[in-house]
């Protein structure tokens, strides 16, 4: 039998394949991150893959040990290296094993969180099972009062996904697909409705009764399924509206060799980044699901981001004059963030705002913001604005 050293080093790669966030990408995926991290563990764990993830303050960045506890899993995801349709060895960590491990590393201060999953090991509450197990050895017997993440089976019972809660400061469920049809094509075994969402639907009321500091959140795998974007967007927002949900990540899909999929095209970063962009429209800067650009196929235009794109089709609405406007208009703009928003707000109300030096001076990009503004009734931009052709998708509203 493998040592637990080297199951946890291949637990941990395996885990840290799906990356969900373009910013963790580069410390994942390069062997310059690989190395760096292992430096920092030492000898006596030195294989165990740290991925460093956004920090649940949102200020900074933590190092967590992202792991599973095995790579057994009976589900057919067709996109998955730890899927039963890939000839493998299957590896596992027992929860004691893996409570000892991370305890160790936290100990020695080089990580500070864990985030914890699996193979679908049996049934669903039988894995949760076992990783519950390990956050109680973790919370009760070993005292540890650190972040906590546990990966929630598709399928878990109420009272699984409750015990979950009680433990972690996060929970997830991966989506992977935004509906029944589009989740068939990739993970046959799966069901949308009755384990998916059902398990999501739990874990949003646990959150809505305060039992997650740190929220739960949700995962698609982009590209794999031919699925829109805006086929993404509504059923994300719909859990952003309705359950609750504190984030999703868009994990573009990536080709594993040895998987069914392994020649399937890999879905580019750029549509990644598109998602991320329309998603904190929805959620930060006041957009409506039907405002944002979607082209006939319900995809976001890849060559412009989404703020830029519907600025471009609304000319209409441009320039507006930053003395005046309202922060939602304010929001509107290209080049206008959430904090030069506001303090645009501030500083116009001690003196008139006049020119590019001093809006650059509160964080405006000025270069993108100049076709669309005016200063004190005269416009900073050197070129007139043309609109866009981008149909806007108007025909769908969001339940
Ligand atoms: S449930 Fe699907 S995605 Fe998750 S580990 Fe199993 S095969 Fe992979």
């Amino acid at each position: 039998m493998m040592d637990l050293r080297d199951r946890l080093k291949l637990l941990s790669l395996e885990a840290c394949v799906e990356v969900a966030d373009p910013t963790e990408a580069p410390q994942l995926l390069t062997q310059k991150g690989v190395a760096a991290s292992q430096r920092l563990i030492g000898n006596l764990v030195k294989s165990i893959y740290v991925a460093k993830a956004p920090s649940f303050s949102g200020t900074s960045e933590v190092p967590l040990l992202k792991t599973l506890l095995t790579n057994a899993c009976r589900k057919d995801c067709r996109y998955c290296s730890t899927s039963c349709l890939v000839d493998r060895r299957t590896i596992s960590v027992t929860p004691y094993e893996l409570a000892m491990a991370f305890m160790e590393m936290y100990r020695r201060g080089l990580v500070r969180g864990l985030f914890l999953s699996s193979g679908v090991h049996g049934s669903a509450d039988a894995t949760m099972e076992m990783l519950i197990d390990a956050a109680v050895i973790l919370r009760r017997k070993l005292g540890y009062d650190g972040y906590l993440h546990l990966k929630v089976m598709p399928g878990a019972s109420e009272d699984a996904v409750r015990q979950a809660a009680k433990l972690a400061d996060r929970l997830s469920c991966n989506l992977e697909a935004p509906n029944e049809s589009r989740l068939r094509a990739i993970a046959p075994s799966k069901d949308f409705d009755g384990e998916i969402w059902k398990t999501l639907t739990i874990i949003g009321k646990c959150a809505k009764e305060g039992l997650l500091k740190s929220g739960y959140t949700t995962q698609l795998v982009v590209g794999a399924a031919g699925e829109s974007d805006r086929e993404i967007l509504v059923t994300v927002w719909l859990l952003y509206r309705q359950h609750g949900l504190h984030r999703a990540y868009y994990s573009g899909f990536i080709p594993i060799a040895g998987t069914p999929m392994e020649n399937h095209p890999p879905t580019s970063p750029q549509r990644q980044m598109r998602l991320y962009q329309a998603d904190w429209l929805l959620r930060f800067y006041g957009f409506k699901l039907d405002e944002l650009p979607f082209d006939e196929s319900g995809n976001l235009p890849l060559n412009v981001d989404p703020k830029m794109a519907w600025a471009m089709a609304h000319t209409d609405t441009f320039p507006i004059e930053v003395n005046e406007a309202p922060r939602e208009l304010l929001l509107r703009v290209p080049g206008i963030g959430i904090n030069a928003a506001e303090r645009i707000i501030k500083a116009r109300r001690e003196r008139k705002l006049t020119s590019v030096e001093q809006i650059k001076a509160l964080g405006v990009a000025v270069e993108r913001c100049a076709p669309f503004i005016l200063l004190d009734g005269k416009s900073p931009a050197k070129r007139k604005l043309l609109r866009l052709p981008i149909e806007p998708y108007g025909s769908h509203r969001a339940n």
